[in-house]
């Protein structure tokens, strides 16, 4: 079975090509290294089973031989401003991988007869007015804001991928990814986790947008690519939530980061939020994954940032 695995060279990307590679499966990653990093992906260099393609998913998708797989999750995710490596710097990009991108992949799917699983998000929910969120809700978006580059390309992704699911009777499956972290995530992409990581470990103030009690809810990335991995296999069309429930506020993670690293300097620095769109809780229902998947997390809080601490030290 020969899978095409766009954003492959990304933090989920490059876990999930291990994963696959690991089951057997043939895996083509296509990635163009906008926010990725191709060393996430440099221990499979003598790998048979795996060929690395440099091209801009936005742009006509051509592979040589059978696809069997379709896996779309090409796309910036930080929306940290800050980073230039954030959506907010790559407005036009992500707009563009998340509609012309899911295009030319579901063209691909279609082509082949393959079938089609899109890495979608949390962010569909927008700043949810329900809480937790379950996969009925919704959502609060402002299409206008300062995350509708990314929420926006999102939404419009699931909704395509429905329609050639409906229309054109493709196999598809829409995984609503909320908060990721582990090993291979860009120190520099902008997000919380490598942020305060990066500011600890150099012992230095931990800075939190806002008050720091805006809340999300974090998933070990094993964890998350074990659900997905299931997903891909299962015969379920509609999205379903795939995340760790456990909700802890910024300003809690913040303190717990200090207190792993033991960063001398120990301390907070509350300033003023980088985006008025900022949701204020995040936590996701995951009955529907346990339901149709068998699936939930395993991994602590405590044990996978002490894996990330690991990897970030070298
Ligand atoms: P990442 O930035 O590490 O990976 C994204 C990869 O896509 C990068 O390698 C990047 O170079 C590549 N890419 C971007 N635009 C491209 C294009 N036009 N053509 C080819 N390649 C392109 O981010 P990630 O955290 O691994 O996210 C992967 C996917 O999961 C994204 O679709 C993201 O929206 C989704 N997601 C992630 C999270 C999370 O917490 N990590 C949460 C929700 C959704
Ligand atoms: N955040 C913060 N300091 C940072 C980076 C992020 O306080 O250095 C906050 C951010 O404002 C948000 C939360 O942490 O409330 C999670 O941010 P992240 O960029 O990881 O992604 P989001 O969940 O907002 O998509």
């Amino acid at each position: 079975m020969r899978i095409l695995l766009t954003g492959a060279a990304g933090f989920l990307g490059s876990h999930l090509t291990d994963r696959l590679l690991r089951e057997g499966y043939t895996v083509i990653g296509m990635d163009n290294f906008i926010t990725g990093n191709q060393g996430n992906l440099a221990h499979l260099e003598k790998n048979p089973n795996f060929n690395l393609i440099c091209h801009d998913v936005s742009n006509f998708i051509s592979v040589n031989g059978q696809i069997d797989y379709v896996v779309h999750f090409a796309s910036p995710a930080s929306p940290n401003p800050a980073s230039p490596l954030g959506y907010p710097n790559l407005p036009i990009q992500t707009l563009k991988a998340g509609a012309l991108g899911t295009h030319n992949a579901l063209g691909v799917a279609r082509a082949y007869q393959a079938k089609f699983l899109l890495a979608s998000t949390s962010e569909i929910y927008g700043d949810p007015l329900e809480h937790p969120q379950k996969e009925t809700y919704r959502g609060n978006v402002d299409p206008v804001g300062t995350r509708s580059v990314y929420d926006e390309a999102k939404r419009f992704a699931e909704a395509l991928t429905m329609a050639y699911h409906r229309f054109h009777k493709i196999d598809t499956h829409i995984v609503r990814i909320f908060n990721t972290y582990g090993p291979r995530m860009r120190i520099d992409d902008g997000r919380v986790i490598p942020n305060f990581l990066l500011q600890a470990l150099r012992g230095e103030p931990i800075t939190i947008f806002g008050d720091g009690s805006q809340t999300r809810s974090f998933c070990y990335v094993d964890d998350l690519i074990e659900g997905i991995y299931l997903l891909m296999l299962s015969d379920y069309h509609a999205p379903v939530n795939i995340g760790n429930p456990a909700e802890i506020s910024i300003c809690e993670l913040a303190n717990q980061i200090n207190q792993l690293t033991e960063n001398k300097a120990g301390t907070v620095t509350l300033i003023e939020k980088r985006l008025s769109t900022d949701p204020q809780r995040r936590k996701p229902d995951i009955s529907l994954a346990k339901s149709v998947l068998g699936w939930e997390p395993k991994t602590s809080l405590e044990n996978g940032l002490l894996e990330t601490i690991r990897y970030f030290q070298g």
